[in-house]
């Protein structure tokens, strides 16, 4: 008990949930981190290796999320320790249970996240058949923010936004910058096309099987091809490949996870060669690696400013609105925010996240003044 409790502090977590049915092997976890200000919304990973600390951090980050972009949400985070990989009908079973599992839980919604999809979330309101999920597809009344790339669309105006505070040259654009993406699913895939279409040079992309690096450019329609035949981006004609971790390595002007936590640390963050991090993936860098970077002038957008655009999407989609006023909403509040936060970074001299963590918990602290009991 002491043991999970030593990672609560004066936000949360307000309540960790285990569930677990043998029968079928679902063992699970849920963490609500803050509802001061509202319902927590956040994703369902599945994966076989997210301790129970990552699990606490995830659900924080969605609280943070949800305060910068000014939803009325807080935050949480579901971990079923599973390969996702898994044939159908054991997974459909095991989110069918998990479903089952949380039902009485109002005060957290659904959502897709790693290893879950908006099928995985159409079963879940199947089995408990009401508003408590989100992402879903729109033949079950949803905006399917990962097919959309809701995230990825904030993720371009995030980074329109940030070129100009980056010690880059002058008349630097996104037309010929040239960017490398860790992680080429729902956010990454997504990420390049956008990029792609405002003539952006995709020279390196990384999944869990390895990476491709080409200084001429990757073919972003034929990588995205690849991926959604169940390929890897190793498979790609052209290109050197690399291990997957190489990426990190590879010469860019903009870097983007969008794969797992911590994967720039104290042993890579020397590697890194990008001017600009755009953080696509929730808590990418280490807190070390953050200031690191900042210190030689690398400019890294915090993930929870960054990558809103999927959380925007879903309170959106909860609040009954359609896919082109999602959209326009995300640009909207991603752009405003970069640029709030850029802004006071530069004034106050401070780490961007600094800023966005100003910016949430004041909102966050401020929702919890108003209650009985300050986190729920
Ligand atoms: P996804 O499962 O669709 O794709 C993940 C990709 O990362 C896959 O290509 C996988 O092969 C690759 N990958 C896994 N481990 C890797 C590693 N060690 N190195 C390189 N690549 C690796 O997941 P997603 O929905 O795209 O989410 C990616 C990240 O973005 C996660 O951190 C997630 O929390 C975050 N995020 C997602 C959304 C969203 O809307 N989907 C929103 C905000 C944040």
């Amino acid at each position: 008990m002491a043991d999970i409790l030593r990672f609560a502090d004066n936000l949360g977590p307000a309540k960790i949930i285990q569930v677990y049915e043998p029968t079928i092997n679902l063992k699970a976890v849920l963490v609500i981190d803050n509802i001061a200000m509202g319902p927590a919304i956040g994703g369902i990973r599945m994966a076989p290796d997210v301790s129970i600390e990552e699990c606490i951090r995830l659900a924080r980050t969605m609280t943070l999320k949800n305060a910068a972009a000014g939803l009325s949400h807080g935050g949480g985070k579901t971990v079923v320790y599973a390969d996702a990989k898994m044939p159908k009908p054991e997974k459909e079973r095991l989110i069918r249970a998990l479903a089952c599992a949380l039902r009485n839980f109002p005060e957290y919604i659904m959502g897709p996240d790693m290893g879950t999809d908006e099928e995985s979330m159409a079963w879940i309101k199947d089995e408990i058949n009401n508003r408590n999920v989100t992402g879903l597809p729109a033949e079950a009344g949803g905006i399917p923010l990962d097919q959309i790339g809701a995230t990825a669309w904030g993720i371009r105006h995030a980074i329109e936004v940030a070129l100009p505070y980056c010690h880059f040259p002058a008349g630097f654009t996104l037309a010929k910058a040239r960017v490398a993406i860790q992680g080429f699913g729902a956010v990454g895939k997504n990420a390049a096309h956008f990029l792609a279409e405002v003539k952006a040079v995709l020279v390196g992309a990384a999944d869990s099987q390895g990476s491709v690096y080409d200084p001429d450019g990757l073919d972003v329609n034929k990588l995205i091809r690849l991926k959604e035949a169940g390929k890897s981006v190793v498979d790609y004609t052209g290109g050197e490949k690399f291990d997957r971790d190489a990426i990190v390595n590879f010469d860019c002007d903009i870097w983007i996870p969008a794969a797992r936590p911590d994967v720039v640390n104290v042993d890579n963050m020397h590697l890194l060669k990008a001017k600009l991090v755009v953080e696509g993936a929730n808590i990418p860098l280490t807190e070390g690696a953050e200031q690191y970077l900042h210190e030689k002038g690398v400019l890294c957008i915090p993930d929870f400013i960054a990558n809103s655009g999927g959380v925007i999407c879903a309170g959106m989609e909860y609040r009954g609105k359609i896919e082109s006023e999602a959209l326009e909403v995300i640009e909207k509040l991603v752009r405003n925010n970069t640029r709030l936060v850029l802004e006071e970074s530069r004034s106050k001299k401070i780490l961007p996240r600094e800023a966005a963590m100003h910016l949430a918990v004041t909102r966050v602290e401020r929702a919890m003044s108003f209650k009985r009991w300050s986190i729920y």
